[in-house]
């Protein structure tokens, strides 16, 4: 049984907003219309695809479907039932078995919407099966007022693909008057029996703006939470300031390293770099290497937040603890924090900056130097 799939786009649809018509706006990086053609590609129980397009959307068309293999497209008329009754007459010579008529707004239809209709139909006697959801708010009637009430019993709500036997919807088409707003208006104008069949909320109709907000969120990447945690420690030397966070702080002591032995933004800079799996800071910046000598450690951050977002990841939240027991942090901590949301490119409320003493224990309570470690939180790609 050889199935194959009709996709209608040459509606000019720019209800949802906008002059481009709606099955060409983008959807998390692709067309609405790709995402319709790509689920039904995706089943196994369609043979292929072929779209009915405005001839002055070729262009559109043409880069929506760049990859895909798919016949040409089919020039539309000044009808839904025209463009149907065009799409059907293209795929005389090929004449499938079945053909399923489908809307490109409704973008998102799920493989077991196809999977009841493939079962209908596997009922030789079924000459349609169409997707319906059962309605379920109270329906009254009126215009200014209300003046009546409408039974809901058995009231469907229509979606598609809706599967024909082709040579019974085309033979309905080739008959039918214009006017029709959907196949099962003309199969049911023909006489021809057609089975109510599962449909999902998931198929919805892409007509307002607001549903371009739910299509989107229908299709975002899922994303997974990392964490990972960076530790520094650079020793005092001779000086009269430290460079912490990327902010000149004065001090009776330097910090000793090959670049300006900012251990905050080292640690950070490590805790990032954790999160893709990327190595550590001297992978990337080895001490041997001159270029790094007495170098401005933001670039180091800059160039670990840039990993993570060529990784597609999401930089969520940094915190940051400071140990030493002297300079006091606390009169430096807003820029601290200004300057690390700088460099990472997000908002300063994602990042914290925290200081502790060691009491005087150990090499950061001898103040013979500085430590610092740090978490970061980031959402990836799953
Ligand atoms: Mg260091």
């Amino acid at each position: 049984m050889t199935v194959h799939a009709l996709v209608v786009a040459a509606g000019k649809g720019v209800r949802a907003g906008g002059d481009l018509p709606k099955q060409y706006h983008d959807i998390n990086g692709r067309p609405l219309l790709r995402h319709a053609i790509e689920a039904l590609l995706a089943h196994p129980a369609i043979d292929g695809v072929t779209v009915v397009i405005n001839p002055d959307d070729r262009a559109l068309y043409d880069a929506a479907v760049a990859g895909l293999s798919l016949p040409a497209p089919v020039q539309g008329g000044a009808t839904r039932q025209l463009s149907v009754r065009a799409g059907l007459e293209a795929l005389v010579v090929a004449a499938p078995d079945i053909v399923m008529v489908h809307d490109a707004a409704r973008a998102f239809v799920p493989a077991t919407v196809i999977d009841a209709l493939m079962a209908a139909m596997a009922d030789a006697a079924t000459i349609g099966a169409v997707p319906a959801l059962p309605v379920t708010d109270s329906l009254r009637h009126g215009h200014t007022y209300f003046d009546g009430s409408v039974d809901r019993d058995g009231l469907q709500r229509v979606q598609t693909p809706q599967a024909f036997r082709f040579a019974a919807i085309l033979a309905a088409h080739r008959a039918a008057a214009c006017g029709a707003t959907d196949e099962l208006g003309i199969a049911l104008a023909a006489g021809l029996r057609v089975a109510v069949s599962p449909g999902d909320e998931r198929a919805f109709k892409v007509t307002e703006p607001a549903d371009f907000a739910k299509a989107a969120a229908m299709t975002a990447p899922s994303l997974t939470s990392r964490a990972a945690t960076g530790f520094d420690v650079h020793r005092f030397g001779p000086g009269d300031h430290v460079w912490l966070c990327g902010i000149k702080v004065p001090h009776s002591h330097g910090l000793v390293g090959h670049s300006d032995a900012d251990v905050g933004l080292h640690a950070i800079t490590d805790a990032l770099l954790g999160t893709i799996g990327a190595g550590d800071i001297g992978d990337h910046f080895p001490p041997s290497d001159v270029r790094w000598k007495g170098a401005a450690s933001d670039q180091f951050l800059a160039h670990a937040a840039s990993l993570v977002r060529a990784a597609g990841g999401h930089i969520d939240h940094v915190d940051l603890t400071i140990i030493c027991e002297r300079p006091k942090v606390g009169p430096y901590r807003p820029a601290m924090r200004d300057r690390i949301a700088a460099i990472l490119g997000v908002d300063v409320s994602r990042v914290s900056v925290k200081a502790t003493t060691t009491e005087g224990l150990g090499f950061t309570g001898r103040s013979e130097g500085m430590a610092a470690q740090a978490i970061a939180s980031v959402r990836l790609p799953a």
